[in-house]
């Protein structure tokens, strides 16, 4: 029996396995279209595994020993073993198996939504067993060897790896564990001044000749130095900085070689030079050419495969800087497309409706791309609802970005449990219309809420972007005083907090516009009663998820919050509770066991408008400016997690823990060459459907032997 603490890190038998089904969308697809997914899939896959390598030191491992496990023989043939050997439970297995699901789904053994660590749901000497058991174990000295190495780590429950984060609060596979915030402070600040961005990197840190020496790690297949990429070495407030390449070097090669194949079958010049530009930025290891390869991606609107592919988003590293690779391929959704476009032609006419005035909008409106999808494929620690890239500032702010939504992500929702902290006829409601207002608020959140606002800046000749003798401030009526200067980036400048007051922004902008009625009217709800329906449920949602889900992403020890969204999400409703007026009730129905959460709903127009109004202004005008102090006094204040008075968050923590329930894992289909022609393999949406899908995907251990020789190179920096 495990203890409560023990609970929060293990996944339950039942965890929920479903179907990411895109078939339909996949056999409309033409025999070069299908080529083209297909390749893309396998450079998205193979990349993917570098999620692994970038989440904890022994992870690469982790996964190779799984792998090999699952690989060698069937799990039928490995259950009876594991159970006649006369010590392990059905129930035990299916732990084993659980555990095995929710390390590959999260690409490694930290939740990739939340970062806190997974370990498995049964005893450890029973996980040797089944280990002991299996074929390849017993074929393979080199695997005994290595699972000897790891089995303490994938169990060891303590202070520093219980979430990811800087030593010694945490793991991270970005620093060397010697590096803690103090580090990463110095790091920044040398890498500001050489304009180099941190990306595609890492940071490990080592002593020599008595002098603290940081290696920036630079991810690419080509080793040694290259000019323009790598620099020689040099002396900084006495710490020696050197840049090197090489970084996941065999991984990138085999994401390169089926990119090169996918290339082939590029529907167009734009997917042409964008995939050239990511070779060569995966083979160099040069950022430009992944931004030059995402210009080419802009420009290629409404194809009917979408990809993309990268180091992309920075929510792990604890600096706030380093992006996670990741890679997708979907098929456009046609239908739900056409709603997206209505909404990105009339797009500017929704900002006007935005808090702010046009000074702290973008000079002119860069029309995005805006499709619904069918994925395929995402590889990655985890799958989004929607995405709105490419992250970088210049490209999205000077000329464009794309948004997506991923339908059939979104429309998974469990709807046979009963919603916690919600009276039935909430419950019934949210059932309803979750999926629908979902659309909505992902359209908005991506769209009009990455989309929108400026940053003021000034370049290298002392030319401002905005008019600064005229320009105010909103907030105090003067000029503005505060701007980003060259070599800053919204990500360098707010840092650790970034991620999470971006999603808080975009989540807010979501909200507030999602009381416009011709917004609800492009998605086709034309009833008042129905846009009525759609409105509460979208603001519910977004509080409810607020109040009862989202503390389970906050680590009390060490009082920091493990997951940008649902601290953004915990922001907003906390911004909701204090306007006050018995807009929002929440109310501790059982001593220590329940809540129960209402909302006014004649007033969402009104308290609940004028305080998201007042706080959006806020969070928009601090951005702008790069005014990241009274940013962070702000986001700081609301994202307090307190013990006491009439809301005991951390207090209600608990009562929340005891009602959690697991993420959907979503099983996803493989492609295979079968002759002239593609087929869809697909598996059905249980734990052992989900673990063959893993095996079919890597068919043969080679890519074992890479994770293990990279786990071997690493493990003394960690
Ligand atoms: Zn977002």
């Amino acid at each position: 029996m495990l203890d409560d603490k023990l609970k929060q890190f293990v996944l339950p038998n039942t965890q929920p396995i479903a179907d990411l089904s895109c078939k339909d969308a996949f056999l409309n697809l033409t025999a070069k279209e299908k080529l083209y997914a297909h390749y893309f899939s396998k450079a998205s896959w193979y990349g993917g595994l570098i999620a692994l390598i970038q989440c904890s030191p022994e992870s690469p491992a982790i996964f190779a020993l799984l792998h090999k496990i699952f690989k060698n023989e069937s799990l039928s043939d490995l259950k009876e073993k594991a159970v006649n050997s006369g010590s392990i439970s059905d129930d035990e297995f299916t732990a084993f198996l659980v555990y095995a699901c929710g390390f590959f789904a999260n690409s490694g053994n930290y939740k990739g939504f939340g970062d806190s660590k997974i370990i498995p749901n049964l005893p450890k000497d029973k996980f040797q067993k089944i280990l002991e058991n299996s074929k390849v174990y017993n074929e393979d000295l080199q695997l005994q060897k290595v699972a000897k190495q790891i089995l303490e780590q994938i169990f060891e429950l303590n202070d520093n790896n219980e979430t990811l984060g800087f030593s010694p609060n945490g793991v991270t596979t970005y620093w060397s564990s010697n590096c803690t915030k103090n580090d990463s402070e110095i790091v920044t600040e040398w890498m500001t001044s050489r304009q180099i961005e941190a990306y595609m990197s890492r940071t490990f840190k080592t002593i020599e000749n008595e002098k603290q020496v940081y290696n920036i790690r630079i991810a690419s297949v080509e080793k040694g130095t290259k000019d323009g990429i790598t620099k020689p070495e040099e002396e900084f407030k006495k710490n020696i900085f050197r840049v090197t390449r090489g970084d996941y070097s065999k991984l990138l090669a085999k994401c390169v070689e089926n990119l090169k194949l996918a290339k082939q079958y590029a529907a167009n010049e734009n997917q042409n030079l964008m995939i050239e530009h990511y070779i060569k930025c995966f083979t160099e290891g040069s950022l430009p050419d992944h931004k030059e390869g995402s210009r080419f991606w802009i420009k290629d609107k409404g194809p009917v495969i979408e990809t993309y592919i990268g180091f992309i988003e920075t929510y792990r590293d604890p600096a706030g800087a380093r992006a996670e690779f990741e890679g997708f391929v979907a098929m456009v959704n046609k239908e739900m497309s056409s709603k997206f476009g209505k909404l990105v032609t009339l797009a500017e006419e929704f900002l006007k409706h935005l808090p702010w005035n046009e000074d702290f909008e973008k000079d002119s409106y860069l029309k995005p791309d805006f499709t619904s999808l069918d994925v395929l494929t995402f590889a990655g620690s985890g799958v989004p609802a929607g995405i709105n890239i490419p992250n970088y500032d210049e490209i999205r702010q000077d000329e464009g970005f794309k948004n997506v939504s991923l339908g059939n992500v979104l429309s998974n929702i469990n709807k046979k449990d009963p919603i916690p902290f919600l009276s039935e006829e909430d419950q019934a409601l949210v059932k309803e219309y979750k999926v629908k207002s979902f659309e909505v608020q992902v359209g908005l959140h991506e769209l009009l809420g990455h989309g929108s606002g400026k940053l003021f800046r000034v370049d290298e000749d002392g030319k401002f972007n905005f008019d600064i003798e005229h320009v105010k401030n909103p907030l105090n009526g003067e000029k503005i005083t505060n701007w980003y200067v060259p070599g800053e980036t919204y990500d360098t400048k707010f840092g650790s907090m970034g991620s999470s007051y971006e999603e808080c922004r975009a989540e807010a902008v979501g909200l507030y516009l999602s009381l416009q009625k011709d917004v609800l009217k492009i998605f086709g709800f034309e009833s008042e009663e129905e846009q009525e329906k759609i409105i509460y449920t979208n603001w519910m949602n977004l509080i409810w998820n607020g109040v009862g889900v989202a503390l389970e992403m906050y680590n009390p020890q060490t009082k920091l919050w493990m997951q940008a969204h649902s601290q953004a999400r915990y922001v907003i409703m906390k911004v909701l509770v204090e306007a006050g007026q018995d807009f929002i009730t929440i109310i501790e129905t059982e001593e220590g066991k329940n809540l129960l959460l209402t909302i006014d709903r004649t007033k969402i127009n009104t308290v609940g408008k004028k305080a998201i109004y007042q706080f959006l202004l806020k969070l928009q005008v601090f951005k702008s400016t790069a005014d990241i102090a009274a940013a962070k006094k702000m986001y700081d204040y609301y994202s307090e997690v307190n013990d006491s008075g009439p809301y005991p968050w951390a207090k209600w923590r608990n009562i929340i823990l005891l009602h959690k329930k697991p993420r959907i894992i979503l099983v996803q289909a493989n492609t295979e060459i079968n002759g002239e022609n593609v087929d869809l393999i697909t598996y059905d949406a249980s734990h052992q459907g989900y673990i063959k899908s893993w095996v079919d995907r890597f068919p043969n251990s080679d890519i074992d032997d890479v994770l293990l020789d990279i786990w071997e190179e690493n493990k003394k920096f960690f």
